[in-house]
């Protein structure tokens, strides 16, 4: 059974031990939090701040990507379907529409048409929320893409710790050796600090990415 609980009823579990059900404690207080301090904002906009920010503080990094969804999380527009035009099925449905809009969580596997963390454009171009977004950013160490940033603002990068496995050289990923990229007109951080061990385009990847990262200022 799944069930979906309101941010109120969320608050219910608070003494569940459960980490998992801690966090989702955590996260619907900060949007009940929100909601009651920004009331110029919709509801909707409220939660999707506090959402926002949770995504900004525990994994450091927010992109500006399009997107695609059934329905805005925030103004509940949906996408026109698409119907069949000719033949016998003309005018039944050939497949549910989508509103185009931007992606914020930075995911290296996207579900189709259904944003992690994001909104249609129209909701995302609104002056009122976009200030906000900015303005509670702004004291965030998260690495942020030119839309969120404001001018003046700390700079933040994300970097990942890396092990090597040919000599178990563990560091940031900034601290390898810089490697000619294949048009031999950059470079990118491939080597091992302390082996000979290489990333190559098309061979072994031998250093790899672990699951810690720092936030350096840029
Ligand atoms: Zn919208
Ligand atoms: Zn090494």
């Amino acid at each position: 059974m799944k069930l979906e609980l309101t941010d109120d009823e969320v608050l219910l579990l608070s003494s569940s031990p459960r980490e998992e059900i801690q966090k989702a404690v955590g996260l619907a207080r900060a949007r009940i939090e929100m909601a009651k301090s920004r009331p110029e904002l919709s509801i909707e906009e409220a939660r999707f701040l506090a959402d926002v920010l949770d995504e900004a503080k525990t994994r450091g990094v927010l992109v500006w990507e399009a997107g695609t969804m059934f329905s805005c999380p925030l103004c509940k527009k949906r996408g026109e379907d698409i119907l069949y035009r000719s033949g016998t099925r003309k005018g039944k449905r050939k497949s549910m529409g989508v509103v185009h809009g931007i992606e914020l969580a930075n995911r290296f596997v996207r579900v189709g048409n259904n944003v992690t963390l994001g909104a249609c454009h129209e909701c995302l171009s609104k002056e009122s929320l976009l200030t906000r977004l900015r303005d509670e950013l702004k004291v965030v160490p998260v690495q942020l893409p030119a839309h969120l940033y404001v001018a003046g603002a700390s700079n933040w990068r994300k970097i990942f710790h890396v092990r090597c496995e040919s000599c178990g050289w563990e560091g940031l990923e900034t601290e390898m050796r810089r490697l000619r990229s294949l048009t031999g007109s950059g470079s990118f951080f491939g080597g091992c600090l302390k082996c000979s061990a290489e990333n190559r385009w098309f061979g072994q990847t031998l250093i790899h990415r672990l699951a810690t990262w720092v936030m350096v200022q840029a």
